[in-house]
């Protein structure tokens, strides 16, 4: 019903709504269209939550606590902390059909600059943060098969969320891995055929890793390995890139980038 109704007909809606409004975030590495000089994103294409155990990571294993680089920003960017903050108190205790309301209106949104700019509807679940309750997580999987015209691309360390995300078209899904959750990684794999974002100290590390599992070592992240930049006119490395956006394989990350 949402998903049918004109933009005017959901900022009417919006309007007399009592739910909170979620906010998107500009990040670099994913945008899909970048300022004149290629530095900066022009559309936010991404969605996050405060990350940590204390937040949206009921799953965080020891090396991401660590080395979480989304982390790190919410501590040096005030602006960007109290943005997650409200995004996490405008999550608290919704039913699954008002958070699917509240993603709805924020994809909307996001389809609706898209529209504008001429922009591709590429979408990153979380930048930082994770699926913290099944509620959630069903709520994203309906707005996802509600907009076809969007493809979305997350990951997760969450195995349920795995679970209930599994199977759709315009997701490309990743569960996210390392020493601390590899048992959780070959079930996966086994059961769903999922593919893996796996985070080692070394690429070789990874790669032996995801060897074991897949008999394949998968590809090094490019932007990491510096083959392509953060951002440039062209957009952000991830657009550029494709590799997860398009699920096309396995990934290794290196925390040394070496
Ligand atoms: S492999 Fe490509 S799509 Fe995936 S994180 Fe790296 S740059 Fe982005």
């Amino acid at each position: 019903m949402l998903a049918m109704m004109t933009h005017t007909q959901k900022k009417v809606l919006r309007l007399s709504s009592s739910l909170p409004r979620l906010r998107r975030n500009n990040d670099r590495k994913t945008a899909t269209l970048s300022t004149p000089d290629g530095k900066r994103p022009l559309i936010a294409n991404t969605f996050g939550l405060p990350s940590g155990k204390s937040f949206s990571c009921p799953n965080a294993t020891s090396v991401c606590e660590k080395v979480c680089y989304a982390g790190k920003l919410e501590k040096i960017f005030k602006g960007t902390r109290e943005l997650l903050l409200a995004n996490w108190d405008a999550v608290q205790n919704k039913s699954v059909k008002e958070l699917q309301e509240m993603i709805q209106f924020m994809i909307d949104d996001f389809k609706w600059e898209c529209n504008k700019y001429n922009a591709a509807k590429l979408f990153r679940i979380h930048w930082d943060g994770d699926f913290f309750s099944n509620d959630y997580t069903q709520a994203w999987r309906k707005v996802i098969e509600d907009n076809k015209d969007v493809q979305f691309w997350v990951y997760t360390r969450v195995p349920d969320a795995v679970k209930i995300l599994t199977g759709i078209d315009n997701l490309s899904l990743y569960f996210s891995a390392d020493d601390d959750n590899k048992h959780w990684a070959k079930r996966l794999k086994e059961d769903y055929n999922v593919k893996l974002a796996w985070l080692s100290s070394t690429f070789d590390e990874a790669s032996s890793q995801v060897k074991a599992l897949t008999g394949a070592p998968g590809a090094k992240c490019p932007e990491q390995t510096r083959q392509i930049p953060l951002i440039s006119i062209d957009g952000g490395a991830c657009y550029s890139c494709g590799l997860c956006t398009t699920n096309k394989t396995d990934i290794r990350f290196s925390i040394s980038k070496k």
